[in-house]
């Protein structure tokens, strides 16, 4: 059983039976079959028209998902009609760029005539996550599907009526049954579809522990993987930075989503010169900012988290982290009010014992942690095991430049907050994980790169 439950009060809002095996068989077993189609038969320029499609109706029908989405999760309607809005984009983005990030590139060779085509694998397997229960599903199915692939979508269990009503925009878009698929089922039969002969590839985004999992039976399986996992983004302000500039968009780094971003801000490392000063304003500005409330009311801007077992688990990190000598500033508690609700929260005083130091804060929990020179910032950003974004706050561009690629990380935003584009790569390296969304690499990542070579 599924089941939907409002964060914001515990309604139980919709469940719904998970399928059995012989159905699960049955969609995967099509989904194969429709590949032959769908990926060989049917024109580029077909699928890049169904695809603007989906984008009509995104927009179409942007309040109603966004509600839904709001309603399941939590995050303001306001971030979740641009989580809609931004999941058109990427399908645009695609069917008007995808034609020519796949066309055959002509290789010279000692062949009469020689290139490289890309061509699609088959049935490609999505594992996915809650916290942009739609743009984390677009992402990964704009480029797969105008690759020529067909998809099989597994959502996170508490966003069971996103799943499907993003399986009913591919209907009403007019895609052929089996294109894209939305498979109700548990993490518990995530092997099972992974094994499945008919999969050729899949894709995770979420946890490590989940990632890893999930990449082991696909490594048994010799089949592709692409994963993006957490991150635990440094925010490096140099000692020149604006601190006016840096504290905004610390507060939109972090906070955005309940900080429920792999890509958000986490760990705030501040030039010793500017730390005391950042630390005062940014209390200013998170206490200054945040209205606890219903999130379909415009007014709120503290949304509950997604769930009331994440805000325990990360309590339990900030607190975990105070017992060993770290300082609340602000924050630390559950709101006395129905609903998941965490208090903005600030903590200083860390080291590289703690919690707040190595592991992933998966919520509205900000870390500043002093630096004493560029080099220092650098090498407390890279000492952890993940690698996914990062930014640096300077006017000194050269030395900016310098750090943004010394970060080992797969983006590194310079006087700007790390975000996602379909313009740009996405993904991470260390333990964020392996292989690009978005941009050429994206899409690519799913296709059989194909020397073609005639004499
Ligand atoms: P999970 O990684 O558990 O869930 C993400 C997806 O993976 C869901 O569809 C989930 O299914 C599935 N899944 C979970 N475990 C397995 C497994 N062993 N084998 C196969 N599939 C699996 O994330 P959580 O929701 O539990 O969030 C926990 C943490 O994960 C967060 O605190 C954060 O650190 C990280 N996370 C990172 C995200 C990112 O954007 N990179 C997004 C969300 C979470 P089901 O829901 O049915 O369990």
């Amino acid at each position: 059983m599924m089941q939907s439950i409002n964060p914001a009060n515990g309604e139980l809002l919709f469940e719904i039976e998970t399928w059995d095996d012989e159905t699960l068989d049955y969609v995967v077993t099509q989904a194969g079959y429709m590949f032959g189609d769908w990926g060989k038969l049917t024109p580029i320029e077909d699928r890049c028209t169904l695809m603007r499609r989906v984008a009509d109706v995104l927009r179409d029908d942007v309040d109603l998902l966004a509600e839904l989405i709001t309603l399941e999760m939590g995050k303001t309607y306001a971030e979740a009609k641009a989580e809609v809005e931004k999941s058109a984009w990427v399908c645009e983005f695609y069917a008007e760029h995808g034609p020519a990030y796949l066309a055959d590139e002509p290789v010279q060779t000692d062949a009469s005539k020689s290139y490289v085509a890309y061509l699609p694998l088959g049935v490609v397997f999505a594992v996915m996550p809650w916290n942009f229960p739609f743009w984390q599903v677009f992402r990964f199915a704009a480029p797969a599907l105008i690759a020529g692939n067909t998809g099989l979508l597994k959502h996170a269990s508490n966003v069971p009526q996103c799943a499907l009503a993003i399986e009913e925009v591919f209907r009403k878009a007019g895609f052929p049954d089996f294109v894209f698929s939305t498979l109700m089922i548990g993490s518990d039969k995530v092997e099972q579809v992974i094994r499945h002969p008919m999969v050729k590839a899949v894709t995770l985004t979420g946890s490590e522990n989940a990632g890893r999992q999930v990449a082991a039976i696909a490594g048994s399986e010799l089949k592709k993987t692409v994963l993006e996992l957490g991150g635990s983004d440094a925010f490096i302000v140099l000692d020149d930075a604006s601190m006016q500039v840096a504290v905004e968009n610390a507060v939109k780094g972090r906070f955005l989503n309940m900080g429920q971003s792999c890509i958000a801000s986490k760990r705030f490392i501040v030039d010793q010169m500017q730390a005391d000063k950042f630390i005062a304003m940014f209390k200013e500005a998170v206490e200054g900012h945040f209205v606890a409330g219903d999130p379909m009311d415009p007014e709120t801007t503290l949304a509950p988290m997604a769930r009331q077992d994440l805000l325990d688990e990360l309590h339990e990190q900030v607190m975990h982290s105070v017992e060993m000598g770290a300082t609340l500033v602000c924050g630390g508690y559950q709101l006395d009010r129905e609903g998941c609700y965490y208090a903005p929260t600030i903590l200083t005083d860390v080291n590289s014992s703690m919690p707040a130091w190595y592991e992933e804060f998966f919520g509205p929990v900000a870390i500043v942690i002093k630096s004493t020179e560029p080099a220092h910032a650098l090498g407390i950003a890279n000492s952890v095991d993940f690698g996914l974004g990062g930014s640096i706050w300077t006017s000194d561009m050269a030395t900016a430049e310098t750090m943004a690629r010394g970060m080992e990380s797969g983006a590194t935003f310079v006087n700007s907050i790390t975000f996602s584009d379909p313009r740009m790569p996405f993904g991470g390296v260390k333990n964020s994980g392996y292989g690009r969304e978005l941009s050429v690499q994206g899409i690519r990542e799913f296709t059989n790169v194909k020397s073609i070579w005639i004499k």
